[in-house]
């Protein structure tokens, strides 16, 4: 049964689905009244609702016993992805979005190619839409945002326990060792373009904190980075 976002009113129990998913309910699935439907909203809960109202632009459920989604990851893992060439940052929003990032925030740095023009927002909602589908389609309790973009520079480390920082030209740590020693409730994640981060660059983000960790010794494609780092840090760090 395919999951759907909606807000969880203040008070009574009918919730309102809209938009996208009002139509998709509609007119591709028809989904009729007295039907049910699975929905969560947002914040980790889930129920199973049923449906009471249905027109192309609302669908009105009336909603179950909330309980947790039981699908998101007990730690708090944002992947901060320096922007890649075009077309890449669907990919690895998706991707890291299945596999359970809390956020996604696009950076600007020294070396990337793909310099946002004026409408980077416009960008920005095309990727959020694209989490909000994964989201649905990997059943997650909340849809991951994709945060305004920023400078390298200007990264804030102070809602993190743990940065880790892949940078391409450490030798010494690795991932596993690191994660080894022990990592907090919410960590970050920072992920190179194409060109990688030059050495004032990963400098400057060890002077602010970051950990930087070698992913091995083969050197991973900016799109293929992120989510392997976030795969092998969920697995060793989940229950
Ligand atoms: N231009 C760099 C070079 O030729 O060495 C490669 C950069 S790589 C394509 C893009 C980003 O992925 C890097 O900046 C880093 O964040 C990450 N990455 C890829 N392979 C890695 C590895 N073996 N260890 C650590 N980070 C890696």
């Amino acid at each position: 049964m395919e999951r759907f976002f909606a807000e969880r009113p203040n008070e009574g129990e009918t919730i309102r689905i809209t938009g996208d998913d009002a139509k998709h309910l509609a007119k591709v699935l028809r989904i009729a009244v007295g039907a049910p439907v699975e929905l969560c909203d947002g914040c980790d809960n889930v129920c199973l609702g049923e449906i009471i109202a249905v027109s192309n632009d609302e669908v009105l459920a009336k909603a179950g016993d909330w309980q947790p989604s039981g699908t998101e990851p007990a730690h708090f893992i944002n992947l901060l992805q320096c922007l890649p060439k075009a077309g890449k940052m669907e990919t690895i929003t998706q991707k890291c979005v299945e596999l359970g990032v809390c956020a996604i925030q696009p950076v600007l740095s020294e070396r990337c190619v793909a310099l946002p023009t004026r409408d980077f927002e416009k960008k920005r909602l095309r990727y959020a839409r694209v989490a909000r589908e994964a989201a649905k389609q990997s059943k997650r309790g909340i849809v991951p945002a994709v945060l305004p973009l920023c400078h390298l520079k200007e990264l804030c480390f102070a809602d993190f326990d743990t940065v880790l920082l892949a940078y391409e030209e450490e030798r010494e740590t690795t991932l596993r060792e690191t994660l080894r020693q022990g990592v907090g409730k919410r960590i970050a994640l920072i992920i190179g373009p194409e060109g990688g981060f030059a050495p004032d660059e990963a400098a400057r983000l060890v002077a602010k904190g970051a950990v930087p960790v070698s992913l091995g010794p083969r050197i991973l494609r900016t799109e293929t980075a992120g989510p392997a780092m976030l795969a092998q840090v969920l697995y060793e760090v989940s229950p």
